[in-house]
């Protein structure tokens, strides 16, 4: 019984997760911001940071079907250098309809909020859409608990860090009720957790 139980375990592990590509393979498929057309950030500008959080986002417009989401990240990069005067994207990650994710801002460098809260050691995921009218569907709720787990992993950030902007400011509904629901209901946090049991099952 000894010996049975950690393969037995080991066993169920990988039923669970056999669908689920290595972290490495997930950090490789994130498109960078070279491929979309973005430009980098002006590092002497930026203000650097060791990440301890994972803080969840939505885009709060509605993101219609057909939007070419590289376009969308171009237009969200001038937006944000230009209107707002900040270094560069808020958020580190952008999720789009097709749960394909994108560099956005340099995870090396702190984000940017119009809340009150200090965007300072949190990686940040923003879901495109508005999650207080539509429900996120199942390719962006899958590449949320990837991207969460390839950094959850990466930065050694414990799962009661795995939170969203409206649990760090009561000045916004983001990432929406539809997708908070998520996070209230601590979906992702197990689903990370199981997608790390996998991948230390995996590395044995
Ligand atoms: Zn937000």
């Amino acid at each position: 019984m000894r010996l049975l139980l950690p393969s037995c375990l080991a066993l169920l592990l990988s039923l669970s997760v056999h669908a689920a590509e290595p972290l490495d393979a997930v950090e490789r498929a994130i498109v960078p911001v070279a491929a979309w057309g973005g430009t980098p950030a002006d590092a002497s500008k930026a203000r650097r940071h060791a990440i301890t959080q994972i803080t969840l986002h939505h885009q709060g417009e509605p993101f219609k079907p057909g939007t070419d989401p590289q376009a969308y990240l171009r237009r969200l990069q001038t937006w944000s250098r230009t209107s707002k005067n900040w270094l560069d994207i808020p958020y580190h990650y952008v999720i789009d309809l097709d749960g394909r994710m994108y560099a956005a801002r340099n995870i090396d460098y702190a984000g940017d909020t119009n809340t009150e809260y200090d965007p300072s050691g949190h990686a940040l995921i923003e879901v495109v859409g508005n999650f207080e009218e539509v429900e996120p569907n199942q390719a962006q709720l899958d590449a949320v608990v990837e991207l969460m787990a390839l950094l959850a992993a990466k930065y050694k950030v414990s799962l009661d860090d795995i939170k969203s902007h409206r649990d760090h400011s009561d000045k916004t509904v983001c990432p929406g009720a539809k997708l908070y629901r998520y996070v209230k209901e601590d979906y992702f946090r197990h689903k990370v957790a199981l997608r790390l049991a996998g991948e230390q099952a995996r590395s044995r």
